[in-house]
């Protein structure tokens, strides 16, 4: 399998409502296939997470990856990866937290975003099998901006203050306020 091109802000198709899968789609070879090239894709672009439409597929499926070896994002722990179809997000606490967030459709660009910072999310397994988690803390926000593509979401719709919007070569991390995840 081969890592696709991600496709960027401006592309309508990142701006749809994501259908969902049914469960035999996800027992189907061809999500197989599909899954194999979000993984290669996630791991060629040095993300952590990646959605379906972010390589023209509009459909409801994201994979999510930490990895303590992520040149995009130091100081992070691993985390399981993640995959996960057709999801639904309750917030289990409204406090807000904000992280320094970057998108691989977005490239070259942060933006400072508060979300909530622990949410469920319910979704269907690799194996279609429902299951329900719950995250906090950085994890939660990469949920939410991975789980946010599949409504038509960008990182950019959800920023209350546009002049944090930054080109990354420009940012000096240690001059900013506010606890800094790149
Ligand atoms: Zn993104």
């Amino acid at each position: 399998m081969s890592a696709i091109e991600i496709i960027k802000m401006g592309n309508p198709l990142l701006r749809e409502v994501a259908e969902k899968f049914s469960v035999e789609e996800i027992k189907s070879p061809d999500t197989g296939l599909l899954l194999e090239d979000m993984w290669d894709s996630l791991e060629a672009a040095g993300g952590i997470g990646l959605a379906a439409p972010q390589i023209g597929i509009s459909k409801q499926l994201a994979v999510i990856k930490l990895s303590e070896d992520s040149d995009r994002y130091p100081d992070m722990e691993d985390s399981e990866a993640f995959v996960i179809f057709n999801p639904e997000i309750t917030v289990l606490d409204k406090t807000e937290q904000g992280f320094w967030e970057g998108c691989l459709s977005v490239p070259g660009l942060r933006g400072f975003v508060e979300r909530p910072r622990k949410i469920r999310v319910d979704f269907l397994d690799e194996g279609a099998q429902p299951r329900s988690i719950e995250v906090e803390d950085f994890l939660a926000t990469v949920f939410q901006h991975e789980l946010d593509h599949l409504i038509g979401k960008l990182y950019v719709d959800r920023m209350k203050d546009i002049t944090t919007l930054m080109f990354e070569d420009e940012m000096i991390f240690e001059e900013l306020d506010e606890e800094v995840l790149d």
